[in-house]
């Protein structure tokens, strides 16, 4: 079996072109949606991030404020330009791009940034807001594979799912997601005794590690779909995930690429809530 391709790209580009046409619709009101996108330090891979973030936002007809600083910035200096982001009116979602340099607490300047503003869904009340099943800002990578999945009219009701990753921003949120759509979700992480046993039972697997074939081709079921949210080099330096695509592809039903799988959907969905977080101001 060769497996069917989520293209990402593919997806984001309609998904952008929706968020164009509302971006247009909106300013005919007089509203412009605006992201700001705070970085501290000179990471690099951030660095790429925060381009193709502020890129994006001029594509889609969106205001964007890029503010860089240095690894030495102080928390209280963070913490003061959030606050004056909170109160800009024409700001309608912050994102403080992480990692964080060391001496910056990432729980205190998350909480830092509006409840309004928090389209990367990573406040506490966000979280709390998604596992309630109230509306709110959701996490944008498991919702931009939600998406993913929606994409391909896929029945959650009832199937396995296996989150593979528990962080506070993908594993977790991504496993609420998938509840919330009715299926049976199991969450693995470094402490899993036999990663293999549970991922054999997945219809869907969503990888999210941060570490070259954590998922082999043996390890996943004939059909499954396979989502490969992780980005790593391979030895050559080139961008690859978590799954040994080359291999899966030939068991997996559906499978995302990596690149141009869920990396261009999380861009697009912090496009989405920011558009959305305008449009409440109407
Ligand atoms: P993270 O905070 O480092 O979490 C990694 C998770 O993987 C942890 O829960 C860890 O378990 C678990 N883990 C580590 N080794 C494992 C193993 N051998 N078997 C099973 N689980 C294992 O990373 P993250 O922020 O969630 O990101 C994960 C990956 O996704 C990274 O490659 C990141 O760059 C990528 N990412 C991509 C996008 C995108 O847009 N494509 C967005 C965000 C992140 P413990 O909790 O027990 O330590």
């Amino acid at each position: 079996m060769t497996a069917q391709l989520i293209d990402g790209n593919a997806l984001s580009r309609q998904l952008r072109a929706d968020v164009a046409a509302r971006v247009t619709a909106l300013k005919a009101k007089g509203i412009t949606p605006g992201l700001a996108v705070i970085l501290v330090g000179d990471d690099p891979a951030s660095q790429v991030y925060v381009r193709n973030k502020v890129k994006a936002c001029e594509d889609t007809g969106m205001h964007s404020v890029l503010e860089r600083y240095g690894a030495d910035m102080s928390e209280a200096h963070l913490l003061a330009r959030i606050e004056a982001l909170n109160n800009d009116p024409g700001i309608h979602g912050i994102l403080v791009q992480m990692p964080l340099p060391k001496h910056l607490d990432p729980h205190k300047v998350i909480e830092a940034v509006s409840t309004a503003k928090d389209v990367d869904g990573y406040s506490v009340q966000s979280a709390g807001e998604l596992m309630t099943g109230l509306p709110g800002f959701r996490s944008c990578t498991p919702y931009g594979c939600m998406k993913m999945l929606e994409s391909i009219r896929y029945d959650l009701k009832g199937k396995n799912a296996v989150v593979i990753g528990r962080s506070n921003t993908v594993g977790k949120p991504m496993a609420m997601m998938l509840l919330q759509q009715n299926a049976t979700v199991t969450i693995c992480h470094s402490g899993t005794k036999d990663l293999k046993a549970m991922t054999l039972q997945a219809d869907v697997i969503v990888a999210a590690v941060g570490k070259r074939n954590v998922l082999t081709a043996d390890m996943v079921k004939p059909g499954a779909v396979v989502l490969d949210v992780g980005m790593n080099r391979d030895d050559e330096g080139r961008l690859c995930g978590d799954v040994d695509f080359e291999r899966v592809k030939e068991v997996a039903g559906y499978i995302t690429p990596v690149p141009g799988g869920v990396g261009p959907m999380t861009i697009t969905m912090l496009m989405v809530n920011t558009l959305e977080s305008a449009e409440r101001t109407k």
